[in-house]
């Protein structure tokens, strides 16, 4: 009788936790797959559009077909899926779960936190104003919708201009809602043409440089006021939309003994996924927001075979070397490197710059440079590097950044 519960636990069943435990089952690991909602799939099942799952599944499927496909595969790898359960504490090879009987605790050989990240609400964005019905993010109103049939209004303001926004128009067009228009406070759009020009081919007006000042309305929306050219203008509508400015649902790490990353917001975590505590993990969009479902599923089937290849090994705790970086890199994805045996999960570090800058960037190990590249670099945009292999062995990695006219 083993003295665990699990070999793994992993917490969130979104792509990346139900990928990386489907591989743990290959591997032949005992894993219990806890998710506080009533079905699997993250956010990923109330997205009503496609596409998901090309990479994975060969094939295109709506959000919520995605997440029962992800349910279907995991079940058919024997993962004991424990839906409806919160897990409201994190340990060193335990956590605490809350679900129908009440809290309870299970303890693994390895812990695998994969909980996703969400749009920034409105009191995060200290947007002043009345306070009425009809103010929410793109994941909020989805949910309305897929789960409670309710659409919160009919001709909203859409605030931001990043991919999943284009998932708010979709998602107002679709279900008769005409949105006003667009606004962007940056002087470009965030997300890559020719996905920008959907608003305006659908003649909703998308105006660059324009942010909100003001929400009027006492019980419902009734207009914002927002700046544009240096203007106020106001505009009628019936809600506001707030898209993307996604940041870590790291509440778990934030309230552990291993506390957060100041420029991902999400975990620190190793070339393997491995967090400060060399027993916890960590996978998918907790680690950066945001990427897309495929990226999350691989991510999570490359830090689940991690997992399994460290079973059989000491917990590899060498300590950790911190990832640095210059202005105006906003995040390093993994943020440590620690000296390990076992084949990385990432291969190469990820980037993002917090706004759009022209220069060059490079990696130096021990001040050798070992990469480099000059280009214009947009922010909420992926940047690859690949991993030197020797980079686990350095005792100082830092990406340096020039700026260029
Ligand atoms: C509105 C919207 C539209 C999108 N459109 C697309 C698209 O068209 N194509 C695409 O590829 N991607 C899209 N994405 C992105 C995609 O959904 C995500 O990249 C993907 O779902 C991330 O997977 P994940 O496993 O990291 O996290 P998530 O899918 O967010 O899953 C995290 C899971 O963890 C659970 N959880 C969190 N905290 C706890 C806790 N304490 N205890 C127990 N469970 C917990 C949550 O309930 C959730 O099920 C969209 C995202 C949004 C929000």
């Amino acid at each position: 009788m083993s003295a665990v519960d699990a070999d793994v636990l992993v917490v969130g069943g979104g792509p990346s936790g139900v990928a990386a435990a489907i591989e743990l089952r290959r591997q032949g690991r005992r894993v219990i797959l806890l998710d506080r909602e009533p079905a699997l799939g993250g956010a990923t099942r109330h997205c009503a559009h496609s596409p998901f799952g090309m990479l994975e599944f060969g094939r295109v499927y709506f959000g919520a077909a995605y997440g029962r496909k992800l349910t279907r595969e995991a079940e058919k790898a024997g993962v004991d899926i424990r839906t409806g359960h919160s897990v409201v504490e994190l340990g060193e090879g335990s956590v605490l779960v809350t679900a129908g009987p009440g809290v309870e605790k299970l303890t693994a050989e390895r812990i695998l936190v994969t909980t996703g990240a969400r749009e920034k609400p409105r009191s995060a964005r200290l947007l002043s104003g009345d306070r009425p019905i009809g103010v929410v993010t793109t994941g909020t109103l989805q949910s309305y919708l897929a789960f409670h049939g309710l659409l919160p209004f009919r001709r909203p303001l859409i605030v931001g201009s990043e991919l999943v926004s284009l998932s708010a128009v979709l998602t107002c067009l679709s279900h008769g809602a005409r949105p006003v228009a667009m606004i962007e406070p940056r002087a470009h759009a965030l997300a890559r043409a020719p996905l920008t020009w959907f608003p305006s081919l659908m003649g909703i007006p998308f105006h660059r440089g324009a942010e909100i000042v003001d929400i009027l309305g006492r019980t419902r929306v009734e207009a914002v006021t927002i700046r544009r050219a240096e203007k106020l203008e106001t505009l009628d509508c019936d809600g506001v939309l707030l898209t993307g400015q996604f940041t870590p649902e790291s509440a778990l790490f934030l309230q552990s003994a291993l506390g957060i990353d100041p420029g991902t917001a999400g975990p620190a975590v190793d070339q393997q996924g491995r967090s400060l505590d060399p027993r916890t993990f960590a996978a998918g969009n907790v680690l950066r927001a945001v990427e897309t479902g495929g990226w999350a599923y691989r991510e999570g089937r490359a830090i689940g075979r991690a997992i399994a290849e460290d079973f059989g090994r000491d917990p590899e705790d060498g300590v950790p070397v911190p990832v640095t970086f210059d202005a105006p890199i906003k995040l390093v994805v993994p943020n440590i490197l620690r000296r390990a045996t076992s084949a990385p999960a990432f291969r190469q570090f990820q980037l993002r710059v917090l706004r759009r800058v022209r220069g060059r960037l490079s990696l130096e190990l021990d001040g050798r440079e070992v990469w480099q590249a000059r280009g214009l670099w947009m922010p909420e945009r992926r940047i690859l590097v690949p991993i030197p292999p020797d980079a686990p062995q350095a005792q100082n990695v830092h990406f340096r950044f020039r700026e260029e006219d």
